[in-house]
């Protein structure tokens, strides 16, 4: 049967151990993607993901191993034309970073058996973990394997000891390896076609299959990337989400070499595509199961909606340029169904748009994105969460920006997404990371030594997590914690809308939503670094920052003591015009607000902490 030489795996790391790099080997040795062709970390097809070293698209490929004479037995596949037998490896490699934990927990259902690499210089990360958890609830088979003993650095022993000890492997079953230098790669294959079992589905059962990712094609549409559970799936029948109910009749059906190429059917087992030729990628939703239509099957489990956490407010820095971000926003929606976007319009930055996201990280991919494809300079306000919002009414608000904070007398109840965390770190940070998360209203649940490290189990507001915490959190313990999260409740919160006043007027854009307790904290640091970028003028301007009309912190910019046109005179005429080109586009980068000009940069660099 097909499904007997099939095997269905994933690759899962905390990132930078090693996942896209011994990926890369496996393609290597297994003849997919010969030498000539071989660049690193392949399955990355994006430029900011080859750049980062990132992975973020979900990337499959079907590789043809052929048995060693040992396995050959075991298996008892079918033979290629040179008479040797083979086996077929699926690889989906998956997104290393906490934003796209979601999909990684879909991709792993699509599979019966896990490479865990740990890096052997690293050891056990908060990655690590969280994929463990996730690994252990669906039941797979995990083959632990350890990377870079080449570096001089490596402790492989402790290493080993510690993941046996963490996750209950047996030592025998650890594979070190190099996935730069390609050592001990031929026994990972090994382990993939004699440990991980065999897809179980039935092929003469209904079409059941799992979409674990998808992009957008022009020619072809929406593309799903499926696993099939059970039946089959051809280009004659018409198929249904189940989630979203869009109906369609595949174009297409085919297998990733890691090309797309088409095949007559896919099976139960099986890895592939289907192309449906539909124009709005949000009918496809990562972890909706697809039937066949007027099928009466259960989906499968699992199933979540995307939830965007994260909000920010994207402007043209130029506001001619408003359509043209309009058009890229729509278009980039077509490959990245899971931020959200709505016009949003701002009297100091003009008309923009309120969009959401996973996490930061996806913020600013996206932003890159708008950048890089579609040449946009882009302002992005600071980041928010959704504050749910009981108004004495009876009313409930989703606020997404200070704009439409409500009147504080209309406010009955203020609730904040609290995230449980957990932090790996050597033993001597313990300290600076109990007092950082303290900073961060965080709540301590469990604090437990594993093997050399301190694992944290805190809660901890999304809205302190958002800023600055994660380059906190590595400065303080020199790069060397690591952290994952998830979304655990909503809590209520104290929360106030923080006005700043230039010149005794509120300039909406640098207004904040703020925790009560440190409203005057953050309130003192705005002003203060509002004086440092606001150039002089003629007459002295104070910044004001006020909660609900009551001024709570104040600086002032001096007035002009000379005449920064004097340097206009003088000099040759080449130097003048450059002076006077110069003066013009910083003119048109400033926006008149009151008397007071405040330079398009000051907008830049506020929002870059
Ligand atoms: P990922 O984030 O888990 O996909 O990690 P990558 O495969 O992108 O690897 C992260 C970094 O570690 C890259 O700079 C790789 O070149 C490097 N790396 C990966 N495997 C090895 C190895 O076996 N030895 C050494 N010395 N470096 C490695
Ligand atoms: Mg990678």
């Amino acid at each position: 049967m097909l499904q007997d030489y099939i095997r269905n795996f994933a690759i899962v790391a905390h990132i930078d151990h090693g996942k896209s790099t011994l990926a890369d080997r496996l393609l290597e040795k297994t003849g997919t993607i010969d030498k000539r062709h071989m660049r690193q970390q392949v399955l990355d097809s994006n430029p900011i993901e080859r750049e980062r070293g990132i992975t973020i698209k979900l990337a499959p490929v079907r590789m043809k191993y052929v048995l060693p004479a040992h396995l050959q037995k075991i298996l008892n596949s079918p033979a290629s034309p040179a008479g040797r037998q083979f086996s077929i490896l699926n690889l989906i490699d998956t997104p290393g970073h906490v934003d796209f934990s979601y999909e990684v927990s879909r991709s792993l259902r699509a599979c019966e058996g896990i490479i865990l690499v740990v890096d052997a210089t690293q050891g056990i990360q908060a990655q690590t973990v969280a994929h463990m958890q996730l690994i252990k609830e669906a039941g797979l088979t995990v083959i632990p394997v350890i990377n870079k003993i080449d570096l001089p650095g490596a402790k492989i022993a402790q290493v080993k000891k510690a993941i046996c000890q963490a996750f209950g492997f047996n030592d025998k079953d650890v594979i070190d390896i190099s996935a730069k230098d390609g050592t001990n790669i031929d026994q990972v294959l090994e382990a993939v076609v004699a440990r991980i079992p065999p897809p179980s589905g039935k092929t003469s059962l209904p079409l059941r299959s799992l979409v674990f990712s998808s992009l957008y094609d022009p020619h072809k549409g929406v593309i799903i990337y499926v696993r099939i559970m059970d039946g089959e799936i051809d280009n004659k029948k018409s198929c249904q989400f189940h989630a979203s109910k869009a109906i369609f009749t595949p174009l297409e059906v085919g297998v990733f070499t890691p090309q797309m190429i088409k095949v007559d059917k896919l099976q139960a087992g099986e890895v592939g595509y289907v192309a449906t030729g539909l124009k709005d990628l949000s009918f496809a939703r990562v972890g909706d199961t697809l039937t066949h239509e007027d099928s009466s099957c259960q989906p499968l489990p699992g199933y979540k909606e995307p939830k965007p956490m994260v909000f920010l407010s994207l402007f043209p820095t130029d506001n001619n340029e408003y359509l043209h971000l309009r058009e890229a926003l729509e278009k980039l929606h077509l490959s990245d169904s899971s931020f959200t976007f709505k016009p949003h319009a701002s009297l100091a930055l003009g008309k923009g748009f309120l969009c959401g996201f996973l996490g930061l990280l996806h913020a600013e991919i996206v932003k890159e994105r708008l950048e890089r494809e579609f040449s946009l300079d882009i302002i992005a306000t600071t980041p928010t969460v959704e504050y749910t919002i009981s108004l004495t009414g009876g009313e409930t608000l989703l606020i997404h920006t200070p704009d439409d904070f409500p009147d504080p007398s209309r406010i009955k109840i203020i609730l904040e997404p609290v995230m449980y965390a957990v932090i790996y770190a050597p033993r001597e940070y313990v300290g600076s990371i109990m007092q950082l998360c303290q900073d961060k209203r965080a709540e301590l649940v469990n604090l437990e030594y594993v093997s050399g490290q301190a694992k944290f189990t805190y809660l901890i507001p999304l809205s302190e997590m958002i800023i600055d915490f994660f380059d906190s959190l590595k400065s303080i313990t020199s790069g060397y914690a690591s952290l994952d999260y998830e979304f655990f409740e909503l809590r209520p919160v104290t929360a106030v809308k923080l006005d700043i006043l230039l010149n005794r007027k509120p300039v909406e854009a640098f207004s904040q939503i703020v925790v009560s307790q440190k409203a005057v904290k953050i309130g003192n640091k705005m002003v203060e670094k509002l004086k440092t970028l606001i150039p002089r003028h003629q007459f002295q301007i104070p910044i004001q920052a006020a909660v609900g009309g009551k001024i709570i912190a104040r600086a002032d910019v001096k007035s002009f003591r000379k005449d920064v046109t004097a340097k206009l005179y003088g000099g040759d005429q080449t130097r003048k015009d450059k002076l006077l080109e110069a003066q013009k586009k910083g003119k048109k980068r400033m926006r008149q607000f009151g008397e007071v000009n405040i330079p398009q940069e000051v907008f830049l660099n506020i929002y870059k902490s």
